[in-house]
């Protein structure tokens, strides 16, 4: 079965017309859709079988992976009912007032009541429920103290990182080469901050997943024949907030709402001005 990179590639499936026959409202919303597993490719009438079969591999096996998320998110939230919410409100550093514990995520906030029940003021992503509920269950409320670590310094970051890399930096790299604006962009709508350039990049911007685990975006531009490069960093303290399963998935989320983003601006993310 093959594994969509990002978004772009399964949007590039698609028909493009955006005729709403699988329930969202564009091509490019189902893409994220089924990126993010929100949504089954096969949810698209207009694809031919073949492709379905190659990307969602069989019904039973699309099925039960979202069997298996949903029963993880379960758990997750029976986790957080037997949960002090007014004690991990300090340890994550959010706020605990009307039953709820909130917490900034990327400048936005997203709350948990006791139940385990997610809210938000913007909607709540897969990528994000889950992390944000291990975060919440489990961080060790270590604050950032500036050491700054490569995902695959994280502990079992090593053995994943492959993976990382081409979900997360290198799908990021792609929108930055072509999106000219894409560091203001994400500084203005997810509550970043550019910082001095660290390692001697062009560009350094941190983005604020949850209040102790910030996250450093380093863009190195292309330069005397060399490529352009983007590496993620990671505050030493995550390795004692998050489990670096949700740390994957937190940039690999990122990475493919930044792609959703420039698409909106009218470039896909090989450069090519979409009609
Ligand atoms: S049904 Fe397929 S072609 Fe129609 S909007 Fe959805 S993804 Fe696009």
């Amino acid at each position: 079965m093959a594994r969509p990179e990002n978004a772009m590639e399964i949007f590039r499936l698609l028909d493009q017309s955006n005729c709403r026959e699988c329930g969202e409202k564009t091509c490019l919303a189902f893409a994220g859709a089924v990126f993010q597993g929100r949504k089954n490719l096969r949810a698209c009438p207009r694809l031919d079988p073949e492709t379905v079969r190659r990307y969602d591999g069989p019904p039973e096996a699309a099925n039960r992976a979202e069997q298996e998320r949903e029963a993880h998110l379960k758990r997750l939230q029976q986790s957080i009912s037997e949960l002090d919410l007014a004690e991990a409100a300090e340890r994550t550093g959010g706020r605990f007032e009307k039953e709820r514990l909130t917490l900034p995520v990327l400048g936005k906030h997203f709350s948990v009541d006791r139940n385990g029940r997610l809210s938000a003021e913007i909607h709540v992503n897969p990528w994000v429920a889950i992390p944000y509920l291990n975060y919440v269950l489990y961080a060790d409320g270590q604050a950032p103290g500036g050491q700054w670590l490569p995902f695959r310094e994280l502990k079992g970051g090593k053995e994943r990182y492959p993976l990382f890399e081409k979900r997360c930096e290198e799908a990021m790299k792609q929108v930055a080469d072509t999106h000219t604006d894409f560091f203001d962009d994400i500084v203005h709508m997810f509550s970043g901050k550019k910082v001095p350039e660290h390692y001697e990049s062009d560009i350094s911007v941190v983005l604020q997943p949850f209040p102790k685990v910030p996250v450093m975006i380093c863009y190195w531009k292309p330069e005397d024949g060399l490529e352009s490069s983007l590496h993620l960093f990671f505050d030493a303290c995550t390795n004692g907030n998050l489990d670096i399963g949700s740390t994957f998935s937190l940039g690999a989320g990122l990475a493919q709402m930044f792609a959703k983003l420039a698409l909106r601006h009218g470039f896909s993310s090989d450069g090519v001005p979409l009609a």
